[in-house]
């Protein structure tokens, strides 16, 4: 269809160039669904972002719509947003304490990248994948401050051809040790263990810049576990 002028419709259209910033409108509802998140641990109903945004309820239909072909969001089978990474909307095994409530990741990486994002040191309380022993990590943007136990690892799964919340997050995971670490491993095929600080740097990679003025079209997922191909 040719038009002679660019609608707003147009540029959000465009936005799903992953070499494109997200399109400003898309920018802003994502971060205003973020900041809901962190302050209620849910997203405001698609009526109630219309009326704060000073927005037509289609126009946020097709900002949720720009922003899961830019996989940042994830909406389930009634249109309910059920993941926005790092967070989820539902409980998971990974909590992350910000301001006193507990805020759950989609991962134990998206748990490790929100202090980085938040520019904070944050708690998590984890478990093991395997025993369901309590994993507590104090995180500040750059260093492990504290592991209980020590040994805590991470296992984690990369498949970048499906979404990271079918493909990824159910098998990247916190394991208390070497010994669940391996037995994870066994069970799923395509996991691989990261001890605490290289899992920092990789959660870091994707998440720090998540809250900067612009951010790409198609959100960062990091480098493939174990190969060289973003290298
Ligand atoms: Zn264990």
């Amino acid at each position: 269809m040719a038009t002679t002028h660019r609608s707003p419709a147009a540029e959000t259209a465009r936005a799903v160039d992953p070499a494109q910033p997200l399109a400003p409108d898309a920018r802003h509802l994502h971060r205003t669904l973020i900041n809901a998140v962190i302050a209620t641990g849910s997203v405001p109903s698609v009526v109630e972002l219309a009326d704060r945004l000073g927005t037509t309820q289609e126009a946020i239909r097709a900002g949720l719509t720009t922003l899961v072909s830019g996989d940042y969001l994830a909406l389930d089978a009634t249109g309910q947003v059920s993941c926005l990474y790092p967070f989820s909307t539902t409980s998971t095994a990974h909590a992350v304490i910000i301001e006193g409530q507990r805020r759950f990741a989609m991962c134990a990486i998206d748990a490790l990248g929100i202090p980085a994002m938040l520019d904070e040191e944050l708690d998590i309380d984890g478990r093991c994948v395997v025993c369901h022993a309590p994993i507590t990590l104090r995180v500040r943007p750059g260093t492990i401050v504290m592991a209980a136990p020590p040994t805590a690892m991470v296992v984690a799964r990369r498949d970048e051809t499906e979404p990271a919340f079918a493909a990824c997050c159910p098998f990247t995971v916190f394991v208390c040790g070497q010994e669940h670490a391996d037995e994870f491993m066994r069970r799923i095929a395509g996991t691989h263990a990261l001890p605490l600080p290289e899992a920092l740097v990789h959660a870091e990679q994707i998440f720090n810049s998540l809250f900067t003025e612009a951010i790409p079209a198609t959100r960062p997922r990091g480098k493939r576990w174990g190969s060289s191909r973003d290298a």
